[in-house]
C-alpha cells in the first residue's frame, strides 16, 4: 500500500458516495483486515456502472467485494477502489416456470427462503451460505451435494468498459468451489438467472431447508466470525478430517484459532488480525504437508499485501 494521503470523499452524479480509506473489516465476516484505499456501495446497476467508470479514470484497480464471506483481507488493507454489492438487492420468482432473476447483492441464503415459499426446490443447500449471488456465482458455491454451476442458465457480466454479457455455465470455466470470473477484476457479475424446479408443496421445502440450516448450525462455529472452509478438499479426502487428525483443533495463533468445533474453519476470537489468521493457515498447511504429504490449497481469497517473513 501507498502511503495515505488525505482525501475527501467523492459524490457521483447518481448522488453515489465513495469514501477514501474507509474499513473493511466490517464487511467480511472474518472481521479483520485494513481499510479500502477507495470504497463504494452502490445501490443500482447504473450507480454500478458509473463507480466502475470513475475508477477506470482515476486509474484505479478495482476489487469486487459481496459479502466478504470467503475473503481474508491484509490487515495494511487494499490500494484502488473496492466496490461492494451488498446494497445492489432484487430478486424475482416465477412459480410457474421455476426461473430466479437475482440481482448480485441479493444474500444467497435469503433466495432459499423465497424460492421455498414459491414452492421451488433446488435452493435448499444454499441456506447457511452468508454470500451473496455475485460471489456464489464467481466461487461455485456448494454444499451437501449442490453447486451454483448445477442450477445457474446464465450470469451477467460487466466489463470496464461497459460491454455486458450474458454467459451460459459452460463459458464460466466451472470446477470445485471456482470459475473463470475468479481474481477477474475485468468480469463484474451483476444479476444471475437460476433455473429451480415448480410445483412442490411450500411447507416440505421449507421443512428441507430449515433442516439443512439445523444440521449446519450443530457442526459448524456459526457463533463466531469465520469465512467458511478455509482449505480445499484434497482429491478423496476431506480437510477437516485431516486437520481434526493432526490435533489441531483449538490451535491458536494470536486471536485466531482452528475452530474446536469444525477443524476447517478458523474462528476470529475477538481481536485477530489478518497476519495472525495466515500465520495460523501457513501452520496448518506445513504441519498436513510434513505428516500426510498432501499441499491444502486455500478456498478463502487472500488478498492485499502480507508480510510472510514476519514473526
Ligand atoms: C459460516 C460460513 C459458511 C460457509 N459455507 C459455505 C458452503 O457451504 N459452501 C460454499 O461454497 N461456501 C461457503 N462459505 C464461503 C462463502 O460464503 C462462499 O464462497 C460465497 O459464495 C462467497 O460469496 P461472497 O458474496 O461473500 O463473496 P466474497 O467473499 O465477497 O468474494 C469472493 C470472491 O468473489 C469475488 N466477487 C464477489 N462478488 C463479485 C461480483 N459481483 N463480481 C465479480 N466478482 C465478485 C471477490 O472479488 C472474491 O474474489 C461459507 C462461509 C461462511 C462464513
Amino acid at each position: 500500500m501507498t502511503a495515505k494521503t488525505v482525501q475527501a470523499a467523492v459524490t457521483l452524479d447518481s448522488g453515489l458516495d465513495i469514501t477514501p480509506w474507509a474499513p473493511l473489516a466490517k464487511l467480511t465476516t472474518f472481521k479483520v483486515g485494513g481499510q479500502a484505499e477507495w470504497l463504494a456501495l452502490p445501490k443500482t446497476p447504473d450507480q454500478l456502472g458509473e463507480a466502475i467508470r470513475w475508477g477506470r479514470d482515476q486509474g484505479l484497480a478495482i476489487t469486487m467485494l459481496g459479502a466478504g464471506s470467503n475473503l481474508l483481507i491484509s490487515d495494511q488493507g487494499l490500494s484502488g477502489l473496492v466496490l461492494c454489492t451488498r446494497a445492489l438487492r432484487h430478486s424475482e420468482f416465477d412459480a410457474e416456470t421455476g426461473r430466479v432473476v437475482a440481482a448480485a447483492g441479493e444474500p444467497w441464503s435469503s433466495l432459499a427462503w423465497k424460492a421455498a415459499r414459491h414452492g421451488l426446490k433446488g435452493f435448499e443447500w444454499t441456506i447457511g451460505i452468508p454470500g451473496t449471488v455475485g460471489g456464489a456465482v464467481v466461487m461455485n458455491a456448494g454444499a451437501h451435494g449442490g453447486e451454483t454451476a448445477d442450477i445457474l442458465v446464465e450470469a451477467d457480466v460487466l466489463e470496464p468498459n461497459g460491454t455486458l454479457h450474458r454467459l451460459k455455465p459452460e463459458a464460466l470455466g466451472y470446477r470445485y468451489r471456482t470459475s473463470n470470473l475468479q481474481g477477474r477484476s475485468d468480469r463484474i457479475v451483476t444479476a444471475a438467472t437460476f433455473q429451480l424446479s415448480p410445483g412442490h408443496d411450500p411447507a416440505a421445502v421449507k421443512a428441507a431447508t430449515a433442516a439443512d440450516l439445523k444440521q449446519r448450525r450443530t457442526t459448524q462455529p456459526y457463533h463466531l466470525p469465520n469465512c467458511g472452509s478455509v482449505f480445499r478438499n484434497p482429491p478423496g479426502d476431506s480437510a477437516g478430517r485431516l486437520i481434526q487428525a493432526a490435533g489441531l483443533k483449538g490451535h491458536q495463533i494470536g486471536q485466531a484459532q482452528t475452530s474446536t468445533l469444525h477443524a476447517n474453519f478458523i474462528v476470529n476470537l475477538g481481536k485477530a488480525k489478518a497476519s495472525d489468521v495466515l500465520a495460523l493457515i501457513r501452520h496448518t498447511q506445513a504441519v498436513i504437508r510434513d505428516r500426510n504429504g498432501i499441499s491444502l490449497e486455500t478456498e478463502v481469497k487472500i488478498i492485499g499485501p502480507f508480510d510472510e517473513t514476519a514473526g
